[in-house]
């Protein structure tokens, strides 16, 4: 009986010390996030990120410094009904808005331009704010816009959302062949923005882009790229996802993968379980498409109204580690991030309920048997050598 308590014992003071080093890595480590859709979802539901917004956001503020999040790039974005005429001024207004939330953060918040700025930052407890715009649709074809968004503190643009542009064609398009029956790719406009953006230390980013695309900024840029928020299609073949030779190609150009947390894109049966979960509520889905809400509040909507369920079709955390432990064995530790895709999903893997949950990924890496340096390669480390060399 001794026996067995004192191994007891042991296995407890051992979860216990590997606990505190989980978190001890995770505190010293600087954590930068790529993408996080909360501007969007505050205007949208009218959300202070200074309040407790557990429940209703995957963010607010104190979770992000609870979750030990040093830098957050926060999305700029507005879908493909913004086009000529409107989708570069709201662009501005979502970049306002982050500008507001900063000026309410009491300090607590910087929006942050060079790598330098967010190492001082970090340096002295805020939260590093950056500016990367989804969808190359909000420059309307204009390169001048391009120029004025960098000024305003944009740095990454994704080419093109869902949307192709008239100068890239985007995964969604590239994989339907209804949408556009020959990919064009990059265009030689795009190329010219494509290389402006090197120019300006605007960091390119290939998430949402469709292959042709892909394979054309990468015969062109001559800094490194990033996939802000995509993960391996090996594990989980959707359009959004990244293939092995791509995955090999980013790694060769110096770049890198920062993983998205998106259910869909970690779990290959999430698909078909999300469809059973639809049919179940038929009526009520029908009645609000009927009504002419968005897919994407539609989601939100039947997931908070039935969180038992949605939680069931939830993966586990574990899932989308295996996407990490794929890039880091197909092409090593040092093109591998985070980009979570907060307040942009309905749904995200099970222990992972929202930005206070980082530490999650930190922990569960050590279990694998990840060392401290490469866990800080993953957690911040890898972008910030692709910032530093994007940056002028
Ligand atoms: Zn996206």
């Amino acid at each position: 009986m001794k026996t067995i308590f004192l191994v007891f014992l042991h296995l407890i003071m051992f979860a216990f010390t590997r606990g505190q080093n989980a978190q001890n890595i995770h505190q010293k480590a600087l954590l930068v996030d790529t993408h996080n859709d909360f501007i969007s979802s505050s205007i949208e539901e009218h959300l202070n990120f200074n309040e407790d917004l557990k429940g209703r956001a995957h963010s607010d503020l104190q979770r992000m410094f609870q979750g030990g999040v040093d830098v957050q790039i926060f999305s700029v974005y507005c879908d493909d009904t913004y086009g000529k005429g409107s989708a570069f001024s709201f662009a501005n207004q979502e970049i306002d808005s982050l500008y507001v939330i900063v000026s309410r953060s009491a300090g607590k918040m910087e929006i942050v331009t060079t790598p330098n700025e967010i190492l001082k930052a970090v340096k002295e407890k805020k939260l590093a704010a950056m500016l990367g715009v989804e969808g190359g649709h909000m420059i309307e074809d204009d390169i001048s816009n391009l120029d004025s968004l960098y000024k305003r503190g944009v740095r990454y643009m994704t080419l093109t959302w869902n949307n192709s542009t008239s100068w890239a064609t985007s995964a969604k398009d590239e994989s339907n062949h209804a949408f556009i029956a020959s990919p064009y790719g990059l265009t030689d406009f795009g190329k010219k923005i494509v290389k402006r953006m090197n120019d300006l230390g605007m960091i390119v980013d290939i998430s949402h882009v469709g292959e042709k695309t892909f394979w054309d900024v990468l015969s062109v840029a001559d800094k490194p790229v990033i996939a802000s928020h995509s993960s391996a299609y090996s594990i989980c073949p959707v359009f959004r996802n990244l293939k092995d030779d791509q995955i090999k190609a980013i790694a060769k150009n110096k770049g890198v993968i920062q993983i998205n947390f998106y259910s869909g894109f970690i779990d290959s049966t999430y698909e078909l379980k999300q469809k059973k979960f639809f049919n179940a509520h038929k009526k009520e889905r029908d009645s609000l498409v009927a009504a002419e809400h968005t897919s994407f509040f539609i989601l939100q909507y039947l997931t908070k109204k039935y969180p038992e369920e949605s939680k069931s079709l939830r993966p586990p955390l574990s899932l989308l580690i295996d996407h990490i432990d794929y890039i880091v064995k197909l092409v090593g530790p040092d093109y591998v991030g985070l980009g979570s895709d907060f307040d942009g999903t309905e749904s995200t893997p099970l222990e992972l309920d929202g930005v206070q949950d980082f530490p999650h990924i930190t922990q569960a890496l050590l279990e694998r048997g990840y060392s401290k340096k490469n866990i800080e390669k993953i957690l911040g480390g890898n972008f910030m050598r692709v910032f530093k060399a994007n940056t002028r």
